[in-house]
Formats: structure tokens, C-alpha cells, sequence
């Protein structure tokens, strides 16, 4: 069975640009609860440990400059099937390919600068929420 739970960011271009309430709202407003929050910023080693599984990736030194260049919003969310229904939220990786509607489609700059992180799966959202929230973080 899917489970309730997956991970998002809020990524620096889109806080930069004061898109963290809307975006916070859309979420919450897609039935999404939150569980944890935390307005935060990653150093480049942190940045660097967090997309480990992209190191063999053609663009993974442009991400970790990028999701260290800024403050970012993390947070826990929950819903049924929670991974798969933010993932259809957020929409494609690449703004040009996303649905309308979609996170992205509304607040991304490009593929790199695509405004949200959202968790590819239970094990990894466990696995990034526990990178940022200890359990009194988390209600
Ligand atoms: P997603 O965030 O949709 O799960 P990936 O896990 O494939 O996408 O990639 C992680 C992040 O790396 C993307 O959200 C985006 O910021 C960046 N990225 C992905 N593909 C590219 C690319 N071709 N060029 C630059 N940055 C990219
Ligand atoms: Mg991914």
C-alpha cells in the first residue's frame, strides 16, 4: 500500500521571488496537511549529500550550486498516496512539459530552476524528511 507521507522544498529561485505563500497555499489547498515546515538553507556539502543518488548526473554540480545559493522552505506533507498525488501537483521536471494547473507550469524558470522538490517515493520522502525534521519537529 502507498503511504501518507512525502517530502517537498520550496527551491531558492522560488523563494527568492516570494512564491512561497502561494505555493504553500496550492499545496494546502490540494489536501495536502502539513506535518513539518522549516525555512532553511542548505551549505553546499549538505546540498551535495541530499542529491548523492544524482552525482553520476551530467547537471548534478549546477544542482547542488543551485539548492545552496539561497534560503529554501522545507516541508513534511501528508495525504493518501501522498508521493504520487504531489508528484501530479507539482508536475514535470521540465515547466515546458508540466500540465496546466501544475506547481511548476505556474512558478518554474527552467528544467534546473523548477520552483519544488517533491519525493520520487516512500522510502526516499522517509529518507529526506529525516534529512531536515527530528520527531518533536513533526506534528
Ligand atoms: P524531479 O525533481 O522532477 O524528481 P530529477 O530527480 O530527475 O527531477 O532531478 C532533480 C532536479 O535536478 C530537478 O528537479 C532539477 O532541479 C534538476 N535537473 C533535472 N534535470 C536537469 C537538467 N537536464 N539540467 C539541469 N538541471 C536538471
Ligand atoms: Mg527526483
Amino acid at each position: 500500500m502507498a503511504g501518507n507521507k512525502t517530502f517537498t522544498m520550496i527551491k531558492p529561485e522560488a523563494v527568492a521571488a516570494g512564491n512561497m505563500g502561494k505555493i504553500l497555499d496550492m499545496v494546502i489547498a490540494s489536501g495536502f496537511r502539513v506535518v513539518a515546515l522549516k525555512y532553511t538553507r542548505l551549505s553546499h556539502s549538505e546540498a551535495g549529500s541530499f542529491y548523492e543518488v544524482h552525482k553520476e548526473r551530467p547537471f548534478y554540480g549546477e544542482l547542488v550550486d543551485y539548492m545552496a545559493s539561497g534560503p529554501i522552505i522545507a516541508a513534511v506533507l501528508e495525504k493518501d498516496n501522498a508521493v504520487l498525488s504531489f508528484r501530479d501537483l507539482i508536475g514535470a521536471t521540465d515547466p515546458a512539459q508540466a500540465a496546466e494547473g501544475t506547481i511548476r507550469k505556474r512558478f518554474a524558470e527552467s528544467k534546473a530552476k523548477n520552483a519544488v522538490h517533491g519525493s520520487d517515493s516512500d522510502e526516499n520522502a522517509a529518507i529526506e524528511a529525516a534529512f531536515f525534521f527530528s520527531g518533536r519537529e513533526r506534528f
